[in-house]
C-alpha cells in the first residue's frame, strides 16, 4: 500500500506567498542609525522581498550562488531571507563582529557572488574587500544617505523590478536556502547550508505553544543578530503566523532597548544572557527615585524571552520573573538550526515549587520534537539519571550532517551518524540536559566566540613568550572572558597587557577577543600525553 498524500515540496516561498496574502496588514518596524522608527507592512514585504528575487535574477544569479549579507536586524535583512531563496540563491549571512580578515576568508570559502550590505557597514567592508571579489555590491541605504558611486543601489534595484512577473525558481525541498559558518576550534570556520526543509520544519517546531509559541498577536522584538544562526529561526516562524516584528537595527546598548520596549512593547523577544542581564540592570537601577532614568522606561508585562546561546544564570532568570517575565533557555548551535533543547516548565513540574521551577529553568533543558539526543561517555551511552556526564551527540531534520565542502571526520560526526556538539552535558529522569563542561576549545563572549587556540598561537608568536594557555573564566557580564596564562623566556622581559593588546590587535584579532587578564606562570601543566592541561589552570585561577 502507498500513502495517499501529496508530495508537495516544503518551500520558503509558500511562507512569504501566506504573509502577503493572509497578513498584509501586519507590520514591520525598523529602527534606523538615526534612532528613529519606520514601518512597514507584511504586503510590501512581500512585494520587495519577491521584487529583490526578481532584480537578483536579472543580474544574473543561478540556483545554488550564494548572496552574502552584512547587515543589522532590519526590514531588508528579512527581505533578503526570502528574497535570496525565492530567486533560487543561498543567503548567507557574514557575522559583523567577526574580524575583517576573517569575514574577507569566509566569503572567499562560500564563493559569494554577489553581497547585499547596510550603507553603515561600507568602513567594514573596505577593511576585507582586498580578500573577496564580489561580482555586485548591493548597498542598501539604512542611514538614508545616497549609496555612494561604484555600487548597485538596493532600492534603484527594487524599484526597476518586475515583482508581479516574478516567477519562483523552480526548487526540490533539500535545495539550500541559507548558510552561517560556525567557529572552529582549531583551523578555520566551516560553513552549515540549511534547506528549505530543514528551516520549515525548524520553524514549525519552534513555534509549538511549549517553545517559543508564536501567535499572531505577538510582537516580537529579536535581539539576537539575523547575522548570527538565522536569529534562531525566528524570522522564518514571524513570517509563517504574520507576527508583527520590532527590529533594534544597529541599537543593542541597554538604553536604547528599554526605551523600544517602551515605544513598543514586545509580548516575545529574544537574545544572549548578556544583554539581558545588561537590560535588566540598567532598569533596576532607575527604580531608584534619584536616578536620572527614573519613570523613563516600563518592562512589558508578561512577555515571554527566550535565551540562550550561553549558559542562562538562575539569578537572572529570578530578576526577571520579579518583573512578571519568565525566561525559556534554549541550548543549540549553528549546526543544529539551533534550537536543539528547551527549558519550558513540563507538566512533571506542575506540582513543582517555585525554587525547582527555577532550577530547571536555569538547565539547558528538553529535547525539542525531531531531535534525537544522547550523552556519550568514554564508556559508551550513559543513562538518564541526572549525573553521568558524557558528550551531548544530537541527529534529526534539522541538523546538519556535514560543513560546506570540509570530508566528515570522526572528531565532529560518530561513526553512526550523529553529530558531536563539543558540549558536556548529564540528562535527568525528566529529560532535563545540564551542561556542565564544554570539550571544544572555545570561549564564548557575549555570545560570541574566541578561539583560545588561536589567541594561544598568536601569543606564542611574541618574541619574548615561551609559551601560553588560554582558558574561559566565569564572567558576570559577558558570560565568559579570556584569561592568558603566559610563560616567558628566560632571558626576556614580561611585555605588558598593553603590549600584548597592540601584539594581538597586528594579528587580527578584534578589540573584545584580547585576553581581560594575564598570569604569568612558570610552565604550562601537561596531561599525560603531553596536552596542556587546562583544567588545572582553571582550577588555579578560577578556583
Ligand atoms: P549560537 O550562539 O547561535 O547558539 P553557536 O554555534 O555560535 O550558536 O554556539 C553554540 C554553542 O554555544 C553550544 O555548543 C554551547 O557550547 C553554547 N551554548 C548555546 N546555548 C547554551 C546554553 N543554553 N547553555 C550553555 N551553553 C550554550
Amino acid at each position: 500500500m502507498q500513502a495517499t498524500m501529496m508530495n508537495i515540496p516544503l518551500s520558503l516561498n509558500h511562507l512569504l506567498e501566506r504573509a502577503g496574502t493572509l497578513f498584509p496588514q501586519s507590520p514591520i518596524t525598523s529602527r534606523l542609525p538615526d534612532k528613529s522608527l519606520r514601518t512597514h507592512t507584511f504586503g510590501q514585504f512581500h512585494r520587495r522581498a519577491r521584487a529583490l528575487a526578481s532584480a537578483l535574477q536579472t543580474l544574473g544569479l543561478k540556483k545554488g550562488d550564494r548572496v552574502a549579507t552584512l547587515s543589522w536586524n532590519h526590514h531588508a535583512h528579512l527581505e533578503c531571507y526570502f528574497g535570496i531563496p525565492a530567486a533560487g540563491g543561498v543567503m548567507h549571512t557574514l557575522n559583523l563582529r567577526l574580524s575583517p580578515d576573517e569575514i574577507g576568508w569566509i566569503a572567499g570559502d562560500a564563493q559569494d557572488r554577489f553581497l547585499v550590505i547596510d550603507d553603515v557597514l561600507l568602513p567594514l567592508y573596505q577593511q576585507f574587500a582586498h580578500l573577496h571579489r564580489f561580482e555586485k555590491v548591493i548597498v542598501f541605504s539604512f542611514s538614508g544617505a545616497a549609496v555612494p558611486a561604484g555600487f548597485a543601489d538596493y532600492e534603484a534595484l527594487l524599484a526597476q523590478a518586475d515583482p508581479d512577473g516574478f516567477q519562483y525558481a523552480d526548487h526540490d525541498e533539500n535545495d539550500p536556502v541559507a548558510m552561517c559558518y560556525t567557529s572552529g576550534t582549531t583551523g578555520r570556520p566551516k560553513g552549515v547550508a540549511y534547506s528549505h526543509r530543514s528551516t520549515i520544519l525548524h520553524a514549525l517546531v519552534g513555534c509549538l505553544g511549549d517553545f517559543w509559541g508564536l501567535k499572531g498577536t505577538d510582537v516580537l522584538l529579536p535581539v539576537t543578530p539575523m547575522f548570527h544562526a538565522n536569529c534562531w529561526g525566528v524570522p522564518y516562524g514571524a513570517v509563517m503566523m504574520g507576527v508583527e516584528l520590532v527590529f533594534p537595527g544597529p541599537h543593542l546598548h541597554p538604553d536604547d532597548l528599554l526605551d523600544l520596549m517602551t515605544q513598543k512593547p514586545p509580548s516575545l523577544s529574544l537574545g544572549v544572557p548578556t544583554i539581558w542581564m545588561g537590560l535588566i540592570q540598567t532598569f533596576d537601577a532607575a527604580q531608584n527615585p534619584s536616578s536620572p532614568n527614573h519613570g523613563r522606561w516600563k518592562l512589558p508585562a508578561g512577555m515571554r524571552s527566550l535565551v540562550g546561546g550561553a549558559a542562562v544564570p538562575e539569578a537572572l532568570i529570578r530578576a526577571f520573573d520579579k518583573h512578571g517575565i519568565w525566561l525559556l533557555q534554549g541550548w543549540g548551535m549553528t549546526e543544529t538550526s539551533p534550537l536543539a533543547t528547551v527549558s519550558y516548565p513540563k507538566a512533571d513540574l506542575k506540582d513543582a515549587d517555585l525554587d525547582e521551577r527555577y532550577r530547571r529553568a536555569a538547565m539547558a533543558g528538553v529535547p525539542v520534537p525531531l531531535v534525537d539526543l544522547r550523552i556519550q561517555g568514554d564508556e559508551g551511552l550513559q543513562p538518564w539519571d541526572g549525573k553521568s556526564v558524557g558528550e551531548i551527540q544530537v541527529r534529526g531534520p534539522f541538523i546538519t550532517g556535514s560543513y560546506h565542502q570540509v570530508p566528515v571526520t570522526e572528531d565532529k560526526f560518530t561513526q553512526d551518524g550523529w553529530l558531536r556538539t563539543g558540549d558536556v552535558a548529564s540528562v535527568d529522569a525528566l529529560g532535563f540536559v545540564k551542561i556542565s563542561d564544554r570539550t571544544k576549545d572555545l570561549i564564548k563572549s557575549g555570545g560570541e566566540w574566541i578561539s583560545s587556540v588561536d589567541l594561544e598561537n598568536a601569543l606564542m608568536a611574541h618574541p619574548a613568550v615561551a609559551e601560553a594557555a588560554v582558558i574561559a573564566i566565569p564572567d558576570e557580564k559577558w558570560s565568559e572572558r579570556p584569561l592568558a596564562c603566559v610563560v616567558v623566556k628566560p632571558d626576556a622581559v614580561a611585555p605588558t597587557a598593553a603590549e600584548f593588546g597592540a601584539h594581538l590587535l597586528g594579528k587580527g584579532f578584534a578589540k573584545w577577543q584580547l585576553p581581560d587578564r594575564y598570569e604569568w606562570i612558570d610552565a604550562v601543566p601537561r596531561t599525560s600525553t603531553g596536552k596542556f592541561w587546562k583544567m588545572r589552570l582553571r582550577e588555579r585561577f578560577v578556583g
